[in-house]
């Protein structure tokens, strides 16, 4: 038995301009944005295929600069209140990050345009909290390249000034020297079984 579909060789012949929800396109650093159900593609009619031109490509790009501009914003305000959940004050982020007072707050309340690259950082540090210590540890000069102790431990060397600064970073960085030093002491036990 054949199934006719299989032996349609798709030569794009009708292609109409089309509609459609639930389509999407990598756009920037993001793989799957979602494209505005009411901007029309030219789209195979046998396929499905996108055959864009030059113009069609041009407004899918003017398209979808305000849903990727949107996702920046969601994802940044996911970050932070991550972060927040963490205990980190906004206004002591700002600082570390090179931030103008205040403006954390405005883009939590959907009110500045973060840029991708602030993104990226707000991502990864509401990923792993214990490096905003790490960053305001390098900003200020006084990290050294990371080792077997981690980098957090440099934090509980750091100068007293930081600590009052930041305080609520302090604790968070106590805290993980602690998991950290369980962590070695249980990959050191492990080591040991393998040697015995
Ligand atoms: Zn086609």
């Amino acid at each position: 038995m054949t199934n006719e579909h299989d032996e349609v060789v798709c030569g794009h012949e009708v292609v109409e301009k089309r509609k459609g929800v639930g389509r999407r396109c990598a756009y920037r650093n993001v793989p799957q944005l979602p494209i505005p159900a009411d901007l029309a593609l030219p789209t195979c009619n046998a396929c499905g295929a996108w055959l864009l031109t030059r113009e069609s490509a041009a407004a899918l790009d003017a398209a979808m600069e305000p849903v990727y501009g949107a996702e920046l914003g969601r994802r940044a305000r996911e970050a932070l209140a991550t972060l927040g959940q963490e205990g980190l004050r906004q206004k002591d982020l700002e600082p570390i990050l090179g931030l103008s007072v205040g403006y954390l707050s405005k883009l939590k309340n959907s009110k500045a345009d973060p840029s991708a690259p602030l993104v990226s950082v707000l991502l990864l540090l509401a990923r792993d909290v214990q490096r905003v210590d790490e960053l305001a540890a390098l900003w200020s000069g006084n990290c050294e390249s990371p080792t077997a102790s981690g980098p957090s431990s440099k934090l509980v060397k750091s100068p007293e000034g930081l600590a009052q600064r930041f305080p609520t970073l302090a604790d968070v960085g106590q805290l993980s020297l602690a998991e950290r030093q369980a962590s070695q002491i249980r990959k050191r036990g492990r080591l040991m079984e393998f040697r015995n």
